[in-house]
């Protein structure tokens, strides 16, 4: 069976194209489901959502991540996301005062 090469390991927010952030999955219950959706389509949610979906650090809070410090020191290779946490921000290169990503 072809398979599309389709790169997995991307942010699936409409108008990010930060490669380097960390990602998170895509939330499988509701209601996180649907503010995830509605997020990342802008409110243009597509019928079927089929691909997998993931949604880069830039996009949250920092209070969001129950292992931020550790990440910024190093001591964390990926960041944890508080579980129930929606992401709520679209990610301006000019207004990195989120996390930064490496
Ligand atoms: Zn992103």
């Amino acid at each position: 069976m072809p398979k599309l090469q389709e790169d997995k390991s991307k942010c699936s927010v409409v108008g990010c194209s930060n490669p380097h952030a960390s990602l998170h999955r895509f939330p499988a219950s509701e209601p996180f489901r649907s503010a995830w959706l509605s997020f990342i389509f802008h409110g243009n949610v597509p019928t079927p959502v089929g691909k997998v979906i993931f949604v880069c650090a830039q996009h949250f809070k920092d209070d969001c991540f129950c292992n931020l410090r550790q990440y910024k020191e190093g001591f964390a290779e990926r960041l944890c996301l508080i579980e129930g946490s929606i992401p709520s921000i679209f990610g301006d290169d000019e207004q990195s005062t989120l996390v930064s990503c490496k």
